[in-house]
């Protein structure tokens, strides 16, 4: 379905961005991972995929809170897996604090990670989709783009601005051929949701405990996390000539938690 098309899926060395980069995989997509971690397990990754898919993987360890990085980043996509098709901007990370103690650099880092980033990777492939006339642009957002919490400022802040960059690039590249659009999840169980538990523990006072049945799952009625693999499928479809009509849109994923 996606055969020959070039995907890079930010972030995707764990948690949503994994699960994201190995459905366009199973696809037929070409995928560029990226993110940190253990060199050899993402190698280990990398080679399985490419194995398991019959498909072109590479792995560009760019951070994203750099722009030589980013710009780095889609100079070997391109290099290295020809034209991009499909970016899907899903590296974040989050910071639970009082506003009164956050620290500045969490704040710059987030908004660099979780903001900026996706500006410099759209700004740096953009002309190329719409030269083409085909584009796909995923931003993954939050149920924090929609609604806030307290102790998030940063993250909520981003991902807000996300909401806005996404129909901003969406009205840009309506003629073009270049959808772009967000999708919001609530509450996913992976590293960034387990570090978390912690911090917020502290903030309100809570056991870890009251804090996954009280603060995370309060917050979505239908009291499971959301899964890896439904995010994965709404990025196929988005990514879909079937989805060539929504563009701009916030999709909330989130088990009713923006419906309340
Ligand atoms: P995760 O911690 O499992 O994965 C984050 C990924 O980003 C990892 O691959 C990590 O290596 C990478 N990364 C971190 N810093 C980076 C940097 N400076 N440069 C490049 N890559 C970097 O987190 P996740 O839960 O899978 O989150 C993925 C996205 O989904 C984030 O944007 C997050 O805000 C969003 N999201 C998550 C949830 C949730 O409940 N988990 C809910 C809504 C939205």
């Amino acid at each position: 379905m996606l055969t020959g098309k070039t995907a890079l899926v930010t972030g995707s060395t764990s948690g949503i961005g994994l699960a994201i980069a190995r459905k366009l995989a199973s696809k037929g997509a070409k995928v560029m991972l990226n993110g940190m971690g253990d060199a050899a397990e993402i190698e280990k990754l990398r080679a399985e995929m490419a194995a398991e898919f019959g498909v072109e993987v590479a792995f560009n360890s760019a951070d994203l809170t750099k722009v030589e990085g980013i710009e780095a980043l889609i100079a070997d996509t391109t290099q290295k897996l020809g034209d991009l098709d499909i970016l899907v901007n899903n590296a974040g990370i989050q910071h639970v604090s009082p506003i009164e103690d956050f620290p500045v650099d969490k704040w710059n880092m987030i908004i660099a990670l979780n903001l900026s980033a996706a500006f410099h990777t759209t700004r740096l492939s953009f002309k190329g989709m719409k030269d083409r006339g085909w584009g796909r642009i995923i931003n993954i957002a939050s149920a924090h783009a929609l609604v806030a919490s307290p102790f998030k400022a940063a993250y909520v802040a981003a991902k807000h601005g996300i909401a806005g960059l996404t129909k901003t690039i969406a009205l840009e590249g309506a003629e073009h051929g270049v959808t772009c659009n967000a999708i919001c999840p609530g509450y996913v169980l992976t590293p960034l949701v387990e570090k978390q538990i912690p911090d917020t523990a502290k903030a309100r006072g809570l056991t870890e405990e009251q804090v996954i049945k009280d603060v995370l799952l309060a917050a979505q009625p239908s009291k499971k996390f959301v899964e890896t693999d439904d995010i994965a499928e709404l990025v196929v479809f988005l990514s879909s000539d079937a989805a060539k009509a929504i563009t701009g849109a916030l999709q909330s994923i989130d088990g009713g938690w923006t419906a309340a």
